[in-house]
């Protein structure tokens, strides 16, 4: 079994691009540096997700690390090239160095590593999912259908803080149907850009759930359109309006869709439907799907066994922990959220350089979430246990 040093694997990560349905480079060097590290049984799913094991091969599955390959678009002006993984001041320089292939990188080192103690008397493994800046959960969905851990470890950025929970999301439309007339003769139609006009500030003003531990639930527009699109000379027969619903535990979309009906119908409105959006989604090995976008909210409770297992990892690896959340989606919607499995989130580097011009992650941080990840491997599948 080889040893990789864990910015030398971020940084060979990425310099290859792996844009979201376009991971099958990406996934070769994956499988390529598992088979170096030591893993067994590596595989790939019928989305393109590299699955590979540590640990004997009888031994229950104690624990999956789940990290994505895909990465979003270059967008705006860049002073470091986004593939060239060049070091400078501490950091790793790169698309997805935070988003999140240095988190790739520490667990393929961390998990390996552990592996080498001799001591691993559960197996663990690690994924490599394809998809999730598209529909965060799908590709995790598959790749739990395949191996069943007692517990899930999500390695999106976070600082090295322990994540006990995310917020959800519901991508939603609203569409407002009206009535064609010519521009000329408006009041021969039903116009549905003003019922949209009603709906938005209705829904702006709509009390919205919150609690102690994920905070206040949102509920965004992100865009309008109508149909036709351009409508020229022309009233349309409906505008649609996508929202963003960032959701809290518990809250399903007959919840949420019911208290949206309900505000929408106080104000006067009535000619209108709402839906869960999708959208065909392509993956690398040629299928085409359409996952819905409803991601549930998940949160640990306080003195959980894992929340309690990540904090004496950090402490194993010399650091203190601290607790929080995240803000964003993960695919803790699907592997806790869904299926209710313990999951837990640790991640190098800050959430804030996600996507960013210029990504860049902490080469100090790289290295914490390797040895926080060796250190929980060796409290959850190791032989003390
Ligand atoms: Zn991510």
């Amino acid at each position: 079994m080889n040893t990789i040093d864990v910015v030398d694997l971020a940084s060979d990560l990425i310099k290859v691009g792996s844009l979201s349905g376009q991971e099958h480079a990406m996934a070769q060097l994956v499988m390529k540096r598992m088979q170096e590290l030591g893993y067994t049984d590596i595989s790939v799913d019928e989305n393109g997700s590299v699955l590979g094991y540590v640990g004997p091969r009888d031994g229950e599955l104690a624990l999956l690390f789940d990290a994505h390959m895909d990465v979003v678009p270059v967008a705006g002006q860049w002073t470091v090239d986004p593939f060239g993984a060049e070091r400078r001041d501490g950091r790793l320089y790169g698309r997805g160095a935070t988003d999140m292939k240095g988190a790739l990188a520490a667990a393929l080192c961390g998990v390996s590593q552990a592996a080498a103690t001799g001591k691993l008397h559960k197996r663990v493994a690690v994924s490599a999912s394809v998809l999730e800046e598209v529909i965060e959960g799908y590709a995790i969905g598959a790749v739990l259908d395949r191996c069943r851990p007692e517990a899930v470890v999500i390695c999106e950025p976070s600082k090295l803080q322990v994540k006990v929970g995310q917020k959800g999301r519901q991508e939603i439309l609203l569409t407002l149907h009206g009535k064609p007339a010519h521009a000329a003769l408006p009041h021969a139609g039903r116009n549905p850009i003003e019922a949209a006009a009603t709906a938005l500030a209705a829904l702006r003003d709509m009390p919205l759930p919150q609690d102690d531990i994920l905070g206040s639930a949102f509920l965004v527009p992100t865009d309008i359109v109508s149909d036709p699109y351009p409508s020229i000379s022309l009233i349309p027969s409906s505008v649609t309006i996508r929202f963003d619903r960032r959701t809290l535990s518990g809250e399903t979309w007959a919840e949420v869709r019911s208290a949206i009906d309900a505000c929408l119908r106080q104000a006067g409105l009535e000619h209108f439907s709402l839906e869960i959006a999708t959208a065909a989604v392509s993956t690398y090995t040629g299928q085409t799907i359409h996952p819905e976008r409803d991601l549930p909210a998940w949160h640990l409770p306080d003195g959980h066994a894992l929340v309690e297992a990540m904090c004496q990892a950090v402490r194993d690896a010399g650091r203190e922990p601290e607790t929080s959340t995240w803000w964003f989606c993960t695919n803790g919607s699907e592997a806790a959220g869904r299926r209710g499995l313990p999951t837990i989130g640790l991640g190098p580097g800050r959430e804030e350089d996600a996507h960013t011009i210029d990504e860049s992650v902490e080469i100090e941080q790289l290295v914490g979430a390797r040895d926080i990840y060796a250190c929980l491997c060796l409290r959850m599948a190791g032989v003390q246990n």
